[in-house]
């Protein structure tokens, strides 16, 4: 899964960069919109660690709410996924802003 082995190239050269430590558990934001499915992510992650710094790690997961502003009537609110219209009016002409990145949180890093 390209996801995975993207989020564990990200997190080696982090580690790289912090002197060849070892990860030993890491936090990862999920968008609600970023089209990315929990479960495969996190079946695929220890695979695509395996022989890499993060081997071992554990993968705990966040989401990330979208929220989305109506052009119409301007009210503001979070998006219910996956429909993106206004509460307030009905109108699906809102902007939706957040929720559609996938992010490294944080990472904790086993003592060399
Ligand atoms: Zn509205």
């Amino acid at each position: 899964m390209a996801i995975a082995e993207s989020i564990v190239r990200e997190a080696e050269f982090f580690l790289a960069e912090s002197g060849g430590a070892q990860a030993s558990r890491l936090t990862i934001v999920i968008g609600e919109f970023s089209g990315v499915d929990e479960e495969a992510l996190s079946f695929a992650l220890p695979f695509a660690s395996e022989g890499t710094r993060l081997a071992g790690a554990e993968f705990d997961f966040e989401k990330e709410r979208a929220d989305a502003e109506c052009r119409v009537c301007g009210s503001k609110q979070a998006c219910v996924f996956p429909l993106a219209v206004c509460a307030s009016c009905g109108s699906s002409d809102v902007e939706v802003s957040g929720g559609t990145g996938l992010v490294i949180k944080s990472m904790e890093l086993n003592d060399v």
